[in-house]
């Protein structure tokens, strides 16, 4: 193989660990912003039903309150009614008047009993996201900039690898090779199984031989830099 597309097959590569790496970073970035966002989510459900559990907290006792009231109402109209003091027809209508109330009462706090407890479970389901959320989110907050550090620096030395090889390099074959990655594109494809991995074009055995001899010549179907098989 020719010593210059050697170096292209390099610089390909080098390239290609820079863009994977790169995409590493925003990929992790991504996670992060993404965990924090759902974290806000949770969070804002977990508040919702604590609100939804202390409104039901605090209409048992408005409903606890009026219990108290009729009880105390009725007690004194039997105490009335015992005492044989008073009209003892106004005090057993006021009996069942509290009695009603009482029966309808104790009815809606059951329901609300009732309530609380479905009400508990979905806040304990939502603290448990949270808390997974937020020791997921310290471990990120640890490991993200690190690995995102080491990949920096890992890009940084690709781009001074990089720097030097193009130096090796003929003027011509670099800005061929430039002009296809300005456009983000692979300027060098590789013979798989006969044929060009970036075009699927069969390469011809002879173009191969060529290749393989030291010849540069690019693929018939992409033009891309051919980098020969093994044979
Ligand atoms: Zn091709």
């Amino acid at each position: 193989m020719h010593e210059d597309l050697e170096r292209l097959d390099r610089l390909d590569r080098l390239d290609r660990d820079h863009f994977r790496q790169d995409l590493k970073i925003k990929e992790l970035r991504s996670e992060h912003e993404a965990l924090r966002a759902t974290l806000g989510e949770q969070e804002a459900v977990l508040g919702a039903r604590q609100g939804a559990v202390d409104e039901n907290a605090t209409g048992q006792r408005g409903l606890q309150r009026k219990l108290s009231d009729y009880r105390n109402s009725r007690a004194s109209a039997v105490r009335l009614l015992e005492t044989g003091q008073g009209d003892a027809e106004a005090a057993q209508r006021q009996i069942d008047r509290c009695e009603a109330l009482i029966d309808e009462t104790e009815t809606e706090l059951l329901e609300l009993l009732e309530q609380a407890d479905a009400l508990e479970a979905l806040v304990s389901e939502a603290s448990a996201a949270v808390a997974a959320s937020r020791e997921r989110l310290a471990q990120l907050d640890g490991s993200v900039p690190e690995e995102i550090a080491k990949l920096q620096a890992s890009m940084a030395s690709l781009t001074e690898q990089r720097r030097a090889l193009i130096d090796t390099l003929p003027r011509e074959l670099v800005s061929r090779y430039e002009h296809w990655r300005a456009r983000g594109k692979w300027a060098v494809s590789r013979i798989v199984g006969k044929t060009c991995d970036a075009c699927r074009m069969e390469v011809q055995p002879q173009h191969r031989s060529d290749l393989r001899r030291g010849r540069i010549a690019p693929c018939r179907g992409c033009h891309r830099y051919l980098i020969p098989d093994e044979g």
